[in-house]
This record gives structure tokens, C-alpha cells and sequence, in this order.
């Protein structure tokens, strides 16, 4: 029986066992097949306090993992396949039947690609899916932005005060970003658009130089030269296994009330798998901690 079982190894779940193990809880981060989380796909991170020259994203989620593991949380390389939050005892299956007293739901959430061999070729070397993580890279070059959503609107936002230009290809000729985005994009003299044109490849040997697009109407196909590839077309939260159980908006992220609780007692949340506003590892990392300490308040207190 563990004091906490934590879904998830990205900053929010190893934040939150670093906390639930330093303070005596007996610790269960069940990591997943592919540890680490988001940050396991990029390079250089910059914006991660503590690090004056930045740190390569691998390189900060081994030393996580290693201050948990120091910390005395045990990690278990499976993948969560079913939770029973019915009842207490709470299980968790991951290969086996895990129990505990509280859960944490730290699953992270994973960014859309678009699928093509050339966009995975070159992600981190220009093909992002992180502006406030990458456009400083990028200063004073050309840009596009992929998507017509709120999230696209406010990477071409945030883009336009640092590089010269932002061109965004949308699949449709209508934005379904809300209103005031939209107005705001518009009169934005650094963004442009392409309408009704989807990105059919990503040019570039080494880094990116350039975007195939394809006209949906027409079918005519034309290049458009640029730096970086900026994709917004969604995120997917991994909430899978949790949705019998736990309370979630429409599109799947779990609903959240005082900070980091659920609709259930004992079950507790942090980092992007609710949270659709901020996606930064350090608001991750900041979530697992007040998760941890609500869950450890919530022990001492049953
Ligand atoms: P995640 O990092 O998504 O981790 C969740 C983990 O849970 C994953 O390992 C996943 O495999 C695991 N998991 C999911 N389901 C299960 C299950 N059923 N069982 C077990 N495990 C499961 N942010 C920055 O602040 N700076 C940056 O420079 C930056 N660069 C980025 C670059 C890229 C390419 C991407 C995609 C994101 C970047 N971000 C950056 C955003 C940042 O990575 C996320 O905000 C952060 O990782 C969220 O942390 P998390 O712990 O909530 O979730
Ligand atoms: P989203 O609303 O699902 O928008 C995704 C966009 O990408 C859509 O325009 C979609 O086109 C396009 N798209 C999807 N798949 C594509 C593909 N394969 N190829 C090309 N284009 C593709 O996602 P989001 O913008 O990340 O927003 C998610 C949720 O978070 C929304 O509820 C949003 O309101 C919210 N959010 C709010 C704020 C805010 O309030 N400030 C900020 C960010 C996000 P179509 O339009 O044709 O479907």
C-alpha cells in the first residue's frame, strides 16, 4: 500500500514525488513507458530557472528523475492502463495492481503533429510546437504558424514582437480562434495568413528553409520560404484511463477546483493534463508541488 501513487513522470509528477517522498510518504511514480515527459522531445530549454546557460531538456528531466529517485520515490517503467477511483483503497494497474491512500494525475498532455516524415526530421532544429519555448531562437527571421485555433493566435501573437515576420496557414478560410484574437491578429502589421493550405512538407536538410503548402480548393501547390515551423493544431490531454472517474471539460482536460483537486477526494491533479492556459515545465513543476503538499495535507488530515 503506498501514501501516493503519481501517473506521470514529466516536471509535474516528479515535482510532486520529489515533495510526497522528502516528506515520508511512501512514493509510487508510475513513469510510464517513455519517462520523462514533453521535455524528453526537445533540446535546448532556456526558460527553466536555475540554469544560466539553458539545459538540454533530456538532460533536465535525468536530473528530476535522479533528485526523486535520491529523494526516495520508486519509479515504475510501465504505463498505466486502467485506475479504479471508485473506491478507497485506489488501484492503479500498471502491469500489476498498485494501491494507495491518494493519486496524483500528472499525465501530461501531448501536442498534435501534423505526421509528416520531414516535420519529426526537424523538430527542435526550427519544427516547434512551443513559441514562448522557442521564438527567441528565431529573432528577426521569417516564421509560420500552422492552425487557425486560440492557441495559434496567441503563438503569432507572442511571435510577432520578436521575430520579422509571421505568415499563418490555415487549413479553412474562417479562424475559429475567439473574437478578440482574431481582431487582434488581424491589425497585427507583422501577421499574415494563408488560407485554405496545408503544410504537405517541411523543407530543409538540417534545419528548416522552407514549407510545401497544398491549396484545398484548388490543389495548387507553391513554396513558401521561412525559419521555423510554429504547429498549433491542438493538444490531446492523456487522460484515457481516468475518464469513468474523474471530472473533465469537452475536451478532455480534468476539471480541476482549489488548486489541485478533482470531484474525488484523495485524487489530485497537476501540470498540462489540466491545464490548457500556461503548458510551461515550470508551471508544471510548480502544480506537482502544490499537489503534493494538498496530498500530504489530506493524509495528515484522514
Ligand atoms: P508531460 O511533460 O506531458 O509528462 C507527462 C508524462 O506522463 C509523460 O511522460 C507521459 O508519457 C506520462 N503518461 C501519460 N499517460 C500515462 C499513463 N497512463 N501511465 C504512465 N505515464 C503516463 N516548456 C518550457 O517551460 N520550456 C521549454 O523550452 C519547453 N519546450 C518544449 C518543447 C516541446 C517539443 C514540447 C512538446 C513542450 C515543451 N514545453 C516547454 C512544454 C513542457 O514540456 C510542458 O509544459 C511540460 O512538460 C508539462 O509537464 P507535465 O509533467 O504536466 O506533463
Ligand atoms: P483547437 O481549438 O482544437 O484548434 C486547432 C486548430 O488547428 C484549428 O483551427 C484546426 O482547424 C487546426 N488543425 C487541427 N488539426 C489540423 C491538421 N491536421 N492540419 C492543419 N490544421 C489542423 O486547439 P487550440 O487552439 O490549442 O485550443 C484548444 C482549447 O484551448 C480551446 O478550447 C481553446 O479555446 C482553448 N485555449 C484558450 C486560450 C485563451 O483563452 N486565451 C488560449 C489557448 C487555448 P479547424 O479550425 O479547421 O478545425
Amino acid at each position: 500500500m503506498y501514501d501516493v501513487i503519481i501517473v506521470g513522470s514529466g516536471p509535474a509528477g516528479l515535482t510532486a514525488s520529489i515533495y510526497t517522498s522528502r516528506a515520508g510518504l511512501k512514493t509510487l511514480v508510475v513513469a510510464g513507458t517513455t519517462w520523462g515527459g514533453q521535455l524528453m522531445l526537445t533540446r535546448e530549454v532556456e526558460n527553466f530557472p536555475g540554469f544560466e546557460n539553458g539545459i538540454l531538456g533530456p538532460d533536465l528531466m535525468t536530473a528530476m528523475r535522479k533528485q526523486a529517485e535520491r529523494c526516495g520515490a520508486e519509479l515504475l517503467f510501465e504505463h498505466a492502463t486502467s485506475a479504479d477511483l471508485k473506491s478507497k483503497p485506489f488501484k492503479i494497474t500498471a502491469g500489476e495492481v498498485y494501491e494507495a491512500k491518494t493519486v496524483i494525475i500528472a499525465t501530461g498532455a501531448s501536442a498534435k503533429w501534423l505526421g509528416l516524415e520531414s516535420e519529426t526530421r526537424l523538430r527542435g532544429r526550427g519544427v516547434s510546437v512551443c513559441a514562448t519555448c522557442d521564438a527567441p531562437f528565431f529573432r528577426n527571421r521569417k516564421v509560420v504558424v500552422v492552425g487557425g485555433g486560440d492557441t495559434a493566435m496567441e503563438e503569432a501573437l507572442f511571435l510577432a514582437n520578436i521575430v520579422s515576420e509571421v505568415k499563418v496557414i490555415h487549413r479553412r478560410d474562417k479562424l475559429r480562434a475567439c473574437k478578440w484574437l482574431q481582431e487582434k491578429a488581424f491589425t497585427n502589421p507583422k501577421i499574415g495568413f494563408v488560407w485554405n493550405s496545408t503544410v504537405t512538407e517541411v523543407l530543409g536538410k538540417d534545419r528548416v528553409e522552407g514549407v510545401k503548402l497544398r491549396n484545398v480548393e484548388s490543389g495548387e501547390e507553391s513554396v513558401l520560404s521561412c525559419d521555423a515551423v510554429f504547429l498549433a493544431i491542438g493538444y490531446t490531454p492523456n487522460t484515457g484511463i481516468f475518464r469513468d472517474h474523474i471530472k473533465m471539460d469537452s475536451t478532455g482536460y480534468i476539471v480541476v477546483h482549489d488548486d489541485t483537486r478533482t470531484n474525488i477526494e484523495g485524487v489530485f491533479v497537476a501540470g498540462d493534463v489540466a491545464d490548457y492556459r500556461y503548458r510551461q515545465a515550470i508551471a508544471a513543476a510548480g502544480s506537482g508541488c502544490k499537489a503534493a503538499l494538498d496530498a500530504e495535507k489530506y493524509l495528515i488530515g484522514t
